[in-house]
């Protein structure tokens, strides 16, 4: 079993341009959906369009995750530390 420290990704699609910088960092996290915005993805690639959906995303994909959000010109990508939420990029991680 393994103990690895996971990361809570989900996107605000209101803020969402649709540029898709996202899905070139990380195509196994993030996709397009027929609307034309982001969604995340869980971990059997399911999309998630749910308002308000997060996925969990290992911690070794931290630095393309971290660059999304960094990159996301909506700044809607949040990324949090699942076990304590603390914002780790995105709004509110400054
Ligand atoms: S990078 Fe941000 S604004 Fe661009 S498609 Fe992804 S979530 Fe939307």
């Amino acid at each position: 079993m393994g103990e690895e420290r996971e990361l809570e990704v989900s996107i605000d699609q209101d803020a969402c341009t649709g540029d898709g910088l996202c899905v070139q960092y990380a195509p196994e996290v993030f996709e397009f959906d027929i609307d034309g915005l982001a969604y995340v993805k869980d971990a059997e690639g399911e999309l998630l369009t749910a308002e308000g959906s997060h996925t969990f995303v290992p911690e070794r994909r931290r630095l393309d995750i971290v660059n999304a959000a960094h990159d996301c010109p909506g700044e809607c990508i949040y990324v949090r530390d699942q076990a304590d939420k603390t914002p780790v990029a995105g709004p509110g991680a400054e």
